[in-house]
C-alpha cells in the first residue's frame, strides 16, 4: 500500500469568512503546521491541492450557481436575486474575497484525491469536508459539496459499493440529498439529535439504506465507542465497501461552540483507526470544527493515525509554539494548558444512557433483518 497523501493549499492561510463568523479561525493551516513541526509531513507526503474547474462542478452543482459564485466573488456582492435564489451573500454564507476560489479548492483537492486512491491507497484532504453545500445553493457554511463530487467520482470509476461515514456534529444534508436512492453509497451519519440542519432522524433511510444515527446532548467516548463498533463498523464488514469516504469533522468534541456533544478527539482517532483495514480505498475529509485549539489538535491526530505514527505525550516547543500563537475571538481567549500542551485529550467515558442504547438497538435489529 502506498504512503497515504496530504492535500493542502496555501488559500486556507489568510482567508476568513469574516472576523465575526465561525470559520473566521484557521484550521488546514493549523493542522499543515502541526504535522510540520513533529516532523510528520515529509514533501513527498504533500500534494498542493488543484483548484477545480467550474465544469467539474456542475457533475452536481448547477451551472447557474457555480456562475453565481463566482460573479459574487469577481464583484464581491451579490443581488438580491443571488442572494434570494442561491443564499449566497448571508449570515452563514457571506461575500468574501476567496467564496469561490476557496472552496473549490477543497472541492479540487478531494476530486484529486479520487484519482491517487483509484488503484488502492489513502489520502487526507482536510480542507474538505463541506457536507452541508446543496446543487443550486449555498448552506450552512458551506458553498460547494466536496464530497458529493467526491462520491460521485467513485461512482465514476466503476465502483459499485462505496460507504460514506460522517462524524461531523451536524448532518450531512447535502450528501443524503444528492444520493437519496442511490443503492451504490451507504452513508451512515452520527450526529447531534435535534440540532441543525435538524434533518438524519433515525428512521431516515435517505430512500433507501441510509444508517442516520442521532446522539443524545452530551455524548461522549463510550457512547460514540458503542456506536462505532455495534452499528458502523458492522454494516461496513457486511458492505466490504471498495472505498470508503470518512468526513471527519471536529466539532463534535466538549470544547467546540456549536455542538452540545461532549467526545474527546480520541473518539474520532478511533474512527479513523477502526475504518482504515476496512477498504483499500480511504479518503478522509475535514468538516466542521470552530474551536481553533481542538480542530487543530484533532486533525493533526488524524493524520497520524492514518500513518501509524506515535502521539508523545507532550508536544515538542515547535508544534505548541503553533498552538499558542492561535487567538479567538471566543472564551477562552486563553485555552486551558492540555489544549497547548498535547494533543490528545483525556478521554471522556461514562455510562451510555437510554436514549442512545435504545437508537443503537433499533439500527442493529434493522442489520439484522437484512443480513
Ligand atoms: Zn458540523
Amino acid at each position: 500500500m502506498q504512503t497515504p497523501r496530504f492535500i493542502g493549499s496555501e488559500i486556507y492561510r489568510g482567508s476568513s469568512y469574516g472576523a465575526r463568523h465561525p470559520l473566521s479561525i484557521p484550521r488546514v493551516p493549523t493542522v499543515t503546521d502541526l504535522c510540520r513541526a513533529l516532523g510528520w509531513l515529509p514533501p513527498a507526503q504533500y500534494i498542493t491541492s488543484p483548484r477545480a474547474k467550474p465544469e467539474a462542478l456542475t457533475a452536481w452543482h448547477s451551472p447557474a450557481y457555480i456562475a453565481a459564485l463566482q460573479t459574487a466573488e469577481a464583484e464581491a456582492r451579490v443581488t438580491p436575486e443571488t442572494r434570494a435564489r442561491h443564499h449566497l451573500g448571508t449570515l452563514s454564507n457571506p461575500v468574501f474575497p476567496e467564496m469561490f476560489r476557496r472552496p473549490a479548492t477543497a472541492a479540487g483537492g478531494s476530486l484529486l484525491a479520487t484519482d491517487l486512491i483509484a488503484a488502492g491507497g489513502t489520502v487526507y484532504n482536510p480542507g474538505g469536508g463541506t457536507h452541508h453545500g446543496m446543487a443550486d445553493r449555498a448552506a450552512g457554511f458551506c458553498y460547494l459539496n466536496d464530497p458529493v463530487l467526491a462520491l460521485k467520482a467513485l461512482l465514476a470509476q466503476g465502483l459499485t459499493r462505496v460507504a460514506y461515514v460522517d462524524i461531523d456534529a451536524h448532518h450531512c444534508d447535502g450528501v443524503a440529498a444528492a444520493f437519496h436512492g442511490e443503492p451504490r453509497i451507504l452513508m451512515i451519519s452520527t450526529h447531534e439529535a435535534r440540532r441543525w440542519p435538524f434533518t438524519g432522524a433515525l428512521d431516515d433511510r435517505a430512500g433507501g439504506q441510509a444508517i442516520n444515527l442521532p446522539l443524545p446532548r452530551g455524548t461522549d467516548d463510550s457512547g460514540f465507542a458503542m456506536a462505532l463498533h455495534e452499528v458502523i463498523l458492522p454494516a461496513l464488514q457486511a458492505l466490504c465497501p471498495q472505498a470508503i469516504v470518512l468526513q471527519c469533522g471536529a466539532d463534535a468534541v466538549a470544547e467546540d461552540p456549536l455542538s452540545r456533544l461532549s467526545l474527546s478527539n480520541n473518539a474520532h482517532w478511533a474512527a479513523v483507526a477502526t475504518l482504515r483495514p476496512l477498504s483499500p480505498r480511504l479518503l478522509v475529509l475535514g468538516g466542521g470544527g470552530y474551536n481553533p485549539w481542538t480542530v487543530g489538535r484533532l486533525w493533526a491526530g488524524v493524520w497520524a493515525t492514518l500513518n501509524d505514527l506515535p502521539i508523545p505525550d507532550r508536544l515538542p516547543e515547535r508544534a505548541r509554539s503553533i498552538l499558542a500563537a492561535l487567538s479567538w475571538s471566543r472564551r477562552p481567549a486563553i485555552p486551558p494548558d492540555a489544549l497547548l500542551d498535547t494533543l490528545r485529550d483525556t478521554p471522556r467515558e461514562g455510562a451510555v444512557g437510554d436514549d442512545l442504547r435504545s437508537a443503537i438497538k433499533t439500527l442493529r435489529a434493522r442489520q439484522s433483518a437484512w443480513a
